[in-house]
This record gives C-alpha cells, sequence and structure tokens, in this order.
C-alpha cells in the first residue's frame, strides 16, 4: 500500500510550526538535543518492551544512536533502532500536541502578544519533535514499530500540512532525516553537516545518554574508508561523584529527562550504600509545569534499576504535594520486574521516599535560610512557583508538616510588599503577644477592609493574610507552630492579653440589657450575642464559631450540594 495521503496539522500545530520556523531562538543547536532525546527514549521503551514480553519478535542486539551527516545533500539523519511508531501513532504523535497542558500552554500563547513572549513560553514549554524546523525546510521520519510488518513515512515542510505513507522495507526504529535550510552567514546559523559540529553539540548536551551515539568519522591514513566512533562517554550522570560532573552536565542532563527548555532551579543529590544501595538526582525545576494542578499532571520521577529505565512518573518514590520535583532514582536491588502496583508495597520504596521527602524540604529550607548571594532569591522564586502545591502537604503530611510550615511563605499585615515565614513572624511577635494570628478570606482588600482586624491592628499584632483557596483547608489541619497556636481572627473568643478578665465582667454587667434584647431580635440568625475586645472603630461584628466553617469553605462545599 504505497498510498500517499495528505494530512493538515491541528490548527495549534500549525501555529506552533510557523512560531518555530521564524524562530528567534537564539540556541538553535537545541533541536539535537530534542531528537537525540527522542531517540534515547524510544530504545528505553524497546528494551523494557522485550524484557516484559520475552516472545515479542523484536531486534534488541546492538541497539544505539546513529547519527549522518551528508554535506552534498545537505541533510543530517538521527536514527534509532528503538521501539518505532506504528501509523497511527505517527498521525497521533507527530501531527497533534498530545501532552498533557497543552491546551494551558496554547491559551497562553494564544493571550501572548509579542514575538518575544512567544519564544520565551516555547522555550519553557519545549517543542520536541518539531524543533527540526528551527534548522531544516522539510523532515522526513521514517519509522517502524517493533514488532509490526510495515513501516511508516512522513513527510512535511512544517507548513500546513504532512505526508504519510506505507512503506514495506524499513528497518526497525525510527530515522528523522532533516533537509538543512541553507546555512546563512548573517544568522550566523552553524553548519550543521560539519562533524566537528555535530560532534562538539552531542558532547555538550548528550553525552550522559546511556546509549551509544555514533558518527563516521575518516579513519585516518586511509582517505576513503570511515570508521565509526562512539561520541558520547554514556556515564550516568547520578551514579558520578560529585566532584565528576559539571553543572553545564547537569543542566542538559535534567532538560532531556524532564522535557524542559529552562535551566533547573535547584539540584539535590542523595546516595545510600551498604545493603540496599540506591543513587537519587533530583531537580527542582525553574517554572511550574502548565498542569500543575491537572488531575492527570505528571509526576516527574523516574526510576530505573541497575542502570536499566523502568518509568517514568513513578509516583511511589514522591508524594503529590511534590509532584513538581523531576529526577532519577537508581536502586541497586528491586527486580526488574516491578510494576506500579508492586512498587507501593515495597518496603525500599517507601524509604526512598522518605529520604527524597526529607531531603528535598530540607534543601529547600537551606535556600530560604541560607545567606549566601542568589538563596533568597531563589527561595522567593520557588515559592512563587510551587507554594500553592507544597501548601497540600500540610494536610497530606502530617509526619512532616513542621518541615513545610517552616519553608511556607505568607502575607501578612506587617509589610504589603513582603511575604514572611512563620519563624520571621514568630520573632516579631510583641511582647505577651502568645499566639500566631491570620485571616482568611478572598483577597487582601477584603482582609484589610474586615472589622475583626481593627482590635489587632490597634494593638500593633500582626495577622497573616491567607487568601489561597488551600489556605481555608490546611488551617484546619495545623494547629500550631514552635509552640504557638494559630489562631484565626475571625473565629470564636480571641482574647487579646490586655483585657483583665475584672474589666470584661464589669462591662458584661453593664451591658446585660442590650446583650439581652439583641439576642431576641436576632433569634434563629445567631448563636450568641455577646461583648467584644476585638473592634475599635466600628460598633459590632459578625464572628464564626471556633469551629464553624471557614466562610469561603461553607460556600464551596455549598457550591457542592453539600
Ligand atoms: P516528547 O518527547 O516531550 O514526548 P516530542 O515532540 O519530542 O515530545 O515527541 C513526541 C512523541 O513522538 C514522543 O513522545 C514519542 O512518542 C514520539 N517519538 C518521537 N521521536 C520518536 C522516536 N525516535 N521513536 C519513537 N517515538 C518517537
Ligand atoms: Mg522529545
Amino acid at each position: 500500500n504505497a498510498q500517499v495521503e495528505t494530512f493538515e496539522f491541528q490548527a495549534e500545530v500549525r501555529q506552533l510550526l510557523q512560531l518555530v520556523i521564524h524562530s528567534i531562538y537564539s540556541n538553535k543547536d537545541a533541536f539535537l538535543r530534542e531528537l537525540v532525546s527522542n531517540a534515547s527514549d524510544a530504545l528505553d521503551k524497546l528494551r523494557l518492551a522485550a524484557f516484559r514480553d520475552k516472545d515479542l519478535a523484536v531486534e534488541t542486539e546492538d541497539l544505539h544512536i546513529a547519527v549522518d551527516a551528508d554535506a552534498d545533500a545537505r541533510t543530517l539523519t538521527v536514527r534509532d533502532n528503538g521501539i518505532g511508531m506504528s501509523r497511527d501513532e505517527v498521525v497521533q504523535l507527530i501531527g497533534t500536541i498530545a501532552k498533557s497542558g497543552t491546551a494551558e500552554f496554547l491559551k497562553q500563547l494564544k493571550e501572548t502578544k509579542d514575538a518575544a513572549g512567544a519564544q520565551e513560553l516555547i522555550g519553557q514549554f519545549g517543542v520536541g519533535f518539531y524543533a527540526s524546523f528551527m534548522v531544516a525546510d522539510r523532515v522526513t521520519l521514517v519509522t517502524r514499530r517493533a514488532g509490526e510488518d510495515t513501516g511508516t513515512k512522513w513527510e512535511s515542510g512544517g507548513a500546513g500540512t504532512y505526508t504519510v505513507e506505507s512503506v514495506p522495507d524499513a528497518p526497525q526504529g525510527t530515522s528523522v532525516t532533516l533537509h538543512l535550510k541553507p546555512a546563512d552567514a548573517e544568522e550566523q546559523t552553524a553548519d550543521y553537516t560539519s562533524p566537528w559540529k555535530i560532534r562538539e553539540i552531542i558532547k555538550r548536551y548528550s553525552d550522559f545518554i546511556t546509549w551509544p551515539i555514533r558518527m563516521a568519522k575518516p579513519a585516518s591514513g586511509d582517505d576513503a574508508a570511515t570508521e565509526v566512533e562512539t561520541v558520547n562517554s554514556m556515564k550516568a550522570l547520578w551514579a558520578r561523584p560529585k566532584e565528576e560532573t559539571t553543572e553545564a552536565e547537569l543542566t542538559e542532563f535534567y532538560k532531556h529527562i524532564a522535557h524542559d527548555w529552562a535551566e533547573p532551579l535547584e539540584t539535590i543529590r542523595l546516595r545510600a550504600e551498604g545493603t540496599f544501595e540506591y543513587q537519587a538526582l533530583l531537580f527542582i525545576p525553574s517554572h511550574a509545569p502548565l498542569d500543575l494542578f491537572m488531575r492527570d499532571g505528571k509526576r516527574g520521577i523516574q526510576l530505573y534499576v541497575k542502570r536499566v529505565f523502568i518509568m517514568d512518573d513513578c509516583e511511589s518514590l514522591i508524594p503529590e504535594y511534590l509532584r513538581f520535583v523531576k529526577g532519577v532514582v537508581d536502586a541497586q536491588d528491586l527486580s526488574l520486574n516491578v510494576s506500579r502496583e508492586t512498587l507501593q508495597q515495597d518496603r525500599q520504596i517507601q524509604l526512598i521516599r522518605k529520604r527524597l521527602v526529607k531531603k528535598v524540604l530540607s534543601t529547600i529550607k537551606e535556600l530560604q535560610s541560607s545567606a549566601a548571594e542568589g538563596s533568597a532569591e531563589k527561595y522567593a522564586k520557588f515559592w512563587g512557583e510551587f507554594g500553592k502545591a507544597v501548601k497540600e502537604g500540610l494536610i497530606a503530611d502530617p509526619d512532616n508538616r513542621e518541615a513545610i510550615l517552616e519553608i511556607c511563605s505568607f502575607e501578612s499585615t506587617a509589610d504589603p510588599e513582603k511575604q514572611t515565614t512563620l519563624r520571621e513572624y514568630v520573632e516579631r511577635m510583641k511582647e505577651g503577644q502568645q499566639d500566631i494570628y491570620y485571616m482568611t478570606g478572598d483577597s487582601r482588600t477584603v482582609i484589610e477592609n474586615s472589622p475583626h482586624l481593627e482590635a489587632f491592628q490597634a494593638k500593633g499584632y500582626e495577622v497573616l493574610v491567607l487568601t489561597d483557596p488551600i489556605d481555608e483547608m490546611w488551617v484546619d489541619a495545623v494547629t500550631g507552630f514552635d509552640g504557638k497556636q494559630l489562631k484565626s481572627i475571625a473565629k470564636g473568643e480571641v482574647d487579646l492579653p490586655s483585657d483583665s478578665d475584672a474589666d470584661r465582667e464589669e462591662q458584661a454587667k453593664d451591658f446585660a440589657g442590650l446583650l439581652g434584647w439583641m439576642t431576641e431580635k436576632l433569634g434563629e440568625s445567631v448563636k450568641e450575642v455577646r461583648l467584644s475586645s476585638r473592634l475599635t472603630t466600628s460598633p459590632a461584628c459578625v464572628v464564626g464559631d471556633t469551629h464553624d466553617l471557614a466562610p469561603n469553605l461553607e460556600k464551596m462545599y455549598r457550591a457542592m450540594g453539600h
């Protein structure tokens, strides 16, 4: 069936391709990283598939990546003998953007008016395979899914359409051939057919890839013959001692596993030796993924067993509230046969998870408290991107609650421009102040205009201003910090320390008549009318009972039909 079918790109892909083709993205070399990265993923998948199903008719001998440049034809080909794609998969995976978070990405793309903003967005989102069109005006992909007979050829100039046809004699795996744009002296586009240049890019971006990346090199002595050399060192970065890895290598490794184009904010290493041996190399990204708050959002830890890739998104290794952490865990003593289900029960995995959590939390704590240059900015960036997710941990992870509270920051009445940690709050507490005060609400303005705040402001007490929806939830779970109680100024009886009991009793007598009359008039609408020391200028206010739901929560439950 040699019929050539023509397909239109999804509108969103067309849009994306336009941006890529006219890219002002300064780092065009990155296209090769993307192709090698995909080839490496495909080889990982093949090895795993062959391991899981011993009867699968696949070739697993000599798995590798080959890079071929042809200066005369001006083509560059990246080939792998990995898992490959079926015809349907080609249409599905290459013609559409199927990644989670895509909808959000496209929404942001539409809202972005200027080219620079769009480029930055692409830099964050990563364009994967489409990066080829930064340097090529035509791309040909030939692939055969391991275990299938027929291959598929995909081709496009990147404009509006692509073609797909079946090919009978394709080898297992995928080859991507780029028909390179003319090298442009003015734009200083590199010559991507130069072996020297290609080797340099691979060393820089893909050295850690665990599969051999092979290239022909001219043999010494004989002009006509060539010999094949492996360009990358293939050393697993997480297994190497710290001193033997460079910052640049770590960054490229991060970009590969996180499918991110931006640099990580922080790198975390962990290793355990002895009877139960493992290594972990984790990263905190510098920006939140677009699917951070989506139901099917991914968790970013890959599991390896003895250098063999086992799975992506290993949810047993990291709790949900730290789902943004990316990285690799390589365990020496697990079976290659582990599944997601068995992992959940695995005691070793549970122990690793515990240590990862502690290490991530302590790393953030260090960023926050370190006086080192740039550390405070990193922490602020971290909190801005991931704070909302981290606060989920205050409810979900009681064992680490204190450690999580330590790394939280909140708005407060002390300084509208600056967030505060609880530790800093405690240091500023007034003489005689027992508790940490907070108020939850829809916005800072609502809270600032609340009559509840008056007495506290008059006394100079600082109040935390909590406006995230999640804040309503965790304040119920968290009772205190550092031996101080956490108290809502809008609930129950908040005793301001300077009120003497004698004064209160005196006043109660004086106002008994008025209170009785008000209770009668308000009837069913209120539980109780009482004298309060919480107001200074407003005559009265409505407060919730200590155990009542916060107004926002009440609204939410009502909306859900409770
Ligand atoms: P990502 O790698 O982030 O998923 P890409 O745009 O790089 O995004 O690739 C899209 C998808 O196309 C991949 O997830 C994979 O399923 C498929 N793909 C790309 N290159 C290959 C390849 N060399 N072999 C097999 N599948 C591939
Ligand atoms: Mg990719």
